[in-house]
């Protein structure tokens, strides 16, 4: 990296708080799958900011939409009605098969909705005691950063020195319907899941799990809540993860895609008879369903009804993962290949490098990736992403890894 590079990162670390480890890339503009640093070289993007960019940087329509409304009304709060708001709820609703939204914005924030709507529910309908609701999620789970969302995380570093904890979860294994099972209580107000575990590495669950977490939970008056933030709208080659199981949650949480990769927009998506709990008063945010995250969101919602997405995903998907199948083959440098559509989760042979030292070797090469838990790397292209340029990072993936 030449001196533009260094400065901007030195300043960086500097003046922010150090809780992210970027690879040192600054980068100055972006469109499509493609960015650009502050020194002018380009770089693949297999990370669309972790699923927030499925559309790509810079999606025309999307800015086209953003810029649109930027000239007309940006921010009411909810204090007022505006004209984008019905219309938002409306077509989210409908793309989610429910009949209500409860706008947020951060995917953190959407967990946290989901939470109070599960015990407010619990208490209100299902008649659960007082301040007994207890909620399920699974070991491995990554819901955000708040206070009660790492209480109830299994990641010691996520987790650690920010007691006293929110009591009231129960964790059980990831794709375990028995354990599942066996943690249900009269108080259980809720289950939440990631239909595919993200941070964790990509990891799928057994085939069959999510039926059976959903026959359960339905059984016993339980809600199921799909935390869909980094899973849905297009990435696994459906709108929705849980689709491919055909289950349908009492809940989705959508976040990161919902907003383009423009704004942070986020939603709790269900039916009245679960959100309509809510009284004027008691839930909120300033920016929720602000003009300007409907305006995006209505045409991220439009995008997506046009199923070209999911079917990239799904064509692109194959293609991703037929390539990284090559590279498991015995004694080849990586241990396993995980994922659905265009994600996937690559575990490395530990003796060939570390996640971070592949992505360093990568982000030379003009492709950037990111890793997590040591020795595995995500890959999470943009939907816009081109065939040929997917094959040349695939390429250089396995060059990276010292395959020629
Ligand atoms: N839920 C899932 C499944 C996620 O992957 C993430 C972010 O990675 C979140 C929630 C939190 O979203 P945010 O970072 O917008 O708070």
């Amino acid at each position: 990296p030449g001196s533009a590079t260094a400065e901007a990162v030195d300043a960086a670390e500097a003046h922010s708080a150090h809780t992210y480890h970027p690879l040192p890339v600054v980068v100055a503009s972006a469109e499509g799958a493609w960015m650009t640093d502050v020194e002018g070289r380009r770089y693949l993007d297999l990370l669309a900011g972790y699923s927030a960019l499925n559309f790509g940087h810079a999606n025309p329509r999307l800015t086209a939409a953003a810029k649109a409304q930027l000239d007309r009304v940006t921010l009411t709060s909810r204090a007022f009605h505006h004209d984008r708001f019905a219309a938002f709820c409306e077509e989210l609703a409908a793309l989610c098969g429910k009949d209500m939204v409860l706008p947020m914005n951060t995917g953190a924030e959407a967990v946290e909705t989901a939470v109070k709507t599960a015990r407010k529910w619990g208490y209100r309908v299902k008649g659960v005691p007082d301040g007994t609701a207890r909620v399920v999620v699974a070991a491995g789970n990554f819901h955000g950063r708040t206070t009660t969302v790492v209480s109830f995380s299994t990641d010691e570093e996520a987790r650690a020195d920010y007691g006293p904890y929110t009591p009231g979860f129960d964790i059980v294994p990831y794709g375990d319907a028995e354990a599942l099972q066996a943690a249900l209580t009269d108080e259980t107000v809720a289950v939440l899941l990631e239909p595919i575990q993200g941070e964790a590495g990509v990891l799928v669950p057994p085939a069959g799990y999510l039926r059976r977490v959903r026959e359960l939970t339905a059984e016993r008056n339980i809600l199921f809540i799909a935390d869909e933030i980094q899973s849905g709208l297009g990435r696994t080659g459906t709108t929705f993860a849980c689709e491919h199981e055909k289950v349908v949650p009492d809940l989705y949480l959508l976040g990161k895609a919902l907003g383009g990769g423009v704004v942070p927009v986020s939603a709790v998506v269900g039916d009245s008879d679960v959100l309509g709990v809510f009284r004027p008063g008691e839930h909120g945010s300033t920016f929720g369903g602000n003009p300007l995250a409907c305006a995006v969101a209505l045409e991220v919602i439009a995008m997506l009804r046009t199923g070209e997405y999911q079917a990239r995903a799904t064509e692109l998907g194959t293609r991703l993962h037929n390539a990284l199948a090559e590279l498991v083959k015995a004694d080849g440098p990586v241990r396993a290949v995980r994922g659905r559509g265009l994600w996937a989760g690559v575990d490395i042979d530990p003796a060939v490098g570390t996640g971070r030292e592949i992505s360093e070797r990568l982000m030379a090469r003009g492709v950037l990736v990111k890793d997590t838990h040591g020795s595995t790397i995500r890959i999470a292209p943009p939907l816009v992403i081109s065939a040929e340029d997917l094959d040349w990072g695939i390429g250089e993936l396995r060059e990276a890894l010292g395959r020629e």
